[in-house]
């Protein structure tokens, strides 16, 4: 059956134009795209939808850098598809991430590494939630 998740293309890779070449990666990885859009985020904003790492050393500097310049929402839909997306992105750390995922080709480093993925399924209904009403994903 399929399976929704929740994805964000991060700043850094808009501000470098790498939004198409990642959303072409993502279709031809087989996703649907079922919803989209492109805005900024407050700094505020960027701390409820991070909520879960509130007080790691990285949190602050996470949360200024998701709010520092437009990035990309989506809902992506295929069988699997939260597994199937994080292999798609590639390790956390683009050092580590395997040739030819998202995160070894668009990122640069743990802290701007180019694209979000939803963890699991209660964290991808959060985070669709968070960010979409129910109207704008049918
Ligand atoms: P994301 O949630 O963005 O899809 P992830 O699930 O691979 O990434 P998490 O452990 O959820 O990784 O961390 C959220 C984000 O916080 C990471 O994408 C990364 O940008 C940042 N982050 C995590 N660990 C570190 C760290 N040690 N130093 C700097 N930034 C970090
Ligand atoms: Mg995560």
């Amino acid at each position: 059956m399929a399976q929704r998740t929740f994805s964000i293309i991060k700043p850094d890779a808009v501000r470098k134009g790498f939004t198409a070449a990642i959303l072409a990666d993502i279709e031809r990885a087989g996703f649907q795209i079922v919803a989209i859009k492109k805005q900024s985020i407050s700094k505020e904003q960027a701390q409820g939808f991070y909520a879960v790492h509130a007080g790691k050393p990285f949190f602050e500097g996470l949360c200024a850098f998701m709010s520092s310049g437009p990035l990309v929402l989506m809902v992506l839909e295929k069988e699997n598809a939260i597994a199937d997306l994080r292999r798609v992105m590639g390790a956390t750390n683009p050092a580590n991430a395997e040739e030819g995922t998202i995160r070894k080709k668009y990122a640069e480093s743990i802290g701007q590494n180019a694209i979000h993925g939803s963890d699991a399924e209660e964290t991808a209904a959060f985070e669709t939630g968070y960010w979409f009403a129910g109207y704008e994903l049918i």
